[in-house]
């Protein structure tokens, strides 16, 4: 908008004449005077309609809170006694010469300028594009944008490269439920979408590119809780010709700048982090993501922890093996022969490596087996059939064995990160376009059923559920 200027820069503007355009933030009519706070993606400042200005008046008495407007007015020093110190335009008030209504605003579900935490989630989720106006939020949907920037900025820096991988994938028995996608023109079959880019990103370390990074969306078809979103974003990296040491320095060193750059009211209790063997931390603690804060009243204190040393495997539900962490991972060093023979399963030590932030697990990675041999065995043990191997894995069999360097990576639980650093109850504060804890987004009346059309297309039959 020609001529604009933002409501952030007003504070040095004393004595001039400005054009500032946003919405109505409060509104409040003492019948001569009428007073607006008025808002933009800047800030807020207060204007105040003098009665001689009669035909800003009339459009003054109609307007109401969200109406989006345009505002011609002089800038003036508000007297000593007024001013507000601790508001960034405290100093500062609009005399409005004339107003221009851009657009009027239904009154709003609910009131925008608080932070929101008595209103129904479901409302607030429904409404999403109100919600995210409170200031809270929008603090919250920058703040995003800030780390992803300046996380970005640090890996360009060291060399990496930002890769994009599918959202239409294959699905693959680890981890949790897929979530599925019909293929039109192959009915009956179907795409997974990622529950992390990990083959994609180990598949990059065989193309050569070495080190990748990646705000990946991942997708996982769980049960939700406070820190978990049918999809979250991760911080996704990878690197070739790496000892797991490697990859944790790196980290430690971006978790860091992150804080010390972008929340510098908040203290790191410890630094290098602390680091703590599972057993050790399941001993004293009897969880493996410990809260070791010294004391849990300081908002602004973060206790960064790496545990390290996890059993490779453990016994699922019916009785056979699984893995703890991630089927790709590489055993230790003096374990490895125990994995090529199949023997002392439940004692093999894996690469994995975990940070824990004030007792939430925001990040784990690993060092990677990348021969081909030794990754089989991994399977083997899960009681996999050859076929089965074959059919899910063969391609990364394959692309280990065609000259894959050694590699290892990590992935950041990003949003949690947020939460944690934003002292937010959940991730759902701090994700744009969330989700209810169950898993709708009432928005967008997502899920939803497809037409008979859709269904027909797609060669799928509808059939009830038993319960
Ligand atoms: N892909 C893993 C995960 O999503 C992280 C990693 O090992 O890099 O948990």
């Amino acid at each position: 908008m020609k001529g604009r200027t933002y409501i952030g820069e007003l504070k040095d503007m004393a004595g001039k004449e400005v054009m500032i355009a946003g919405w109505v933030d409060v509104r409040r009519d003492q019948g001569k005077l009428i007073f607006f706070d008025f808002r933009d993606m800047t800030g807020t400042v207060q204007g105040v309609i003098l009665p001689k200005a009669t035909e800003a008046h009339a459009v003054g008495e109609k307007l109401r809170s969200e109406w989006v407007v345009q505002v011609h007015g002089k800038v003036n020093a508000r007297p000593e006694k007024n001013v507000q110190k601790e508001k960034l335009n405290g100093a500062v008030e609009i005399e409005i010469l004339s107003i221009q209504v851009l657009n009027e605003a239904t009154t709003p579900a609910f009131d925008v300028a608080g932070a929101g935490s008595e209103i129904n989630e479901e409302t607030r989720l429904k409404y999403r594009y109100l919600d995210l106006r409170r200031p809270r939020m929008q603090k919250n949907v920058r703040a995003r944008h800030k780390i992803q920037q300046l996380v970005r900025n640090f890996f360009t820096a060291e060399k990496f490269t930002e890769i994009e991988t599918p959202l239409l994938s294959a699905t693959t028995p680890e981890g949790s439920r897929d979530y599925v996608v019909p293929s039109r023109l192959e009915p009956g079959h179907f795409y997974a979408l990622p529950q992390s880019p990990q083959q994609y990103k180990q598949l990059l370390m065989s193309a050569g590119f070495e080190k990748y990074f990646q705000f990946a969306r991942c997708m996982r078809d769980e049960d939700t809780r406070g820190d978990r979103q049918p999809e979250f974003t991760q911080l996704d990296m990878e690197m070739s010709f790496v000892e797991r040491d490697d990859v944790m320095a790196i980290n430690e060193k971006v978790l860091i700048e992150v804080v010390k750059t972008l929340y510098p009211e908040k203290k790191i209790q410890q630094i290098p982090f602390p680091r703590m063997t599972y057993d050790e931390v399941m001993k004293k603690y009897g969880v493996d993501k410990p809260d070791i804060r010294e004391n849990k009243e300081d908002p602004n204190l973060l206790a960064f922890l790496w545990v390290i040393d996890f059993p490779f495997f453990e016994k699922d539900d019916k009785g056979g093996w699984t893995f703890t962490h991630n089927p790709f991972s590489r055993p230790q060093k003096e374990h490895t022969e125990w994995l090529m023979e199949k023997k002392n399963i439940g004692e093999i030590k894996t690469t994995q490596y975990d940070v824990v932030l004030n007792g939430y697990e925001i990040g784990g990675g690993s060092i990677r087996n990348h021969d081909p041999k030794a990754l089989k065995k991994v399977f083997e043990i899960m009681g996999y059939s050859e076929e089965r191997i074959q059919h899910n894995f063969g391609h990364m069999l394959t692309a280990l064995g065609s000259g894959t360097p050694p590699h290892g990576g990590i992935a950041w639980g990003f949003d949690r990160f947020l939460m944690l650093l934003h002292n937010e109850p959940n991730i759902r504060e701090v994700i744009p376009f969330a989700k209810t804890g169950e898993g709708k987004d009432p928005m967008m009346g997502a899920p939803t059923t497809i037409t008979d059309e859709q269904l027909h297309e797609l060669g799928i039959s509808i059939t009830k559920k038993k319960k």
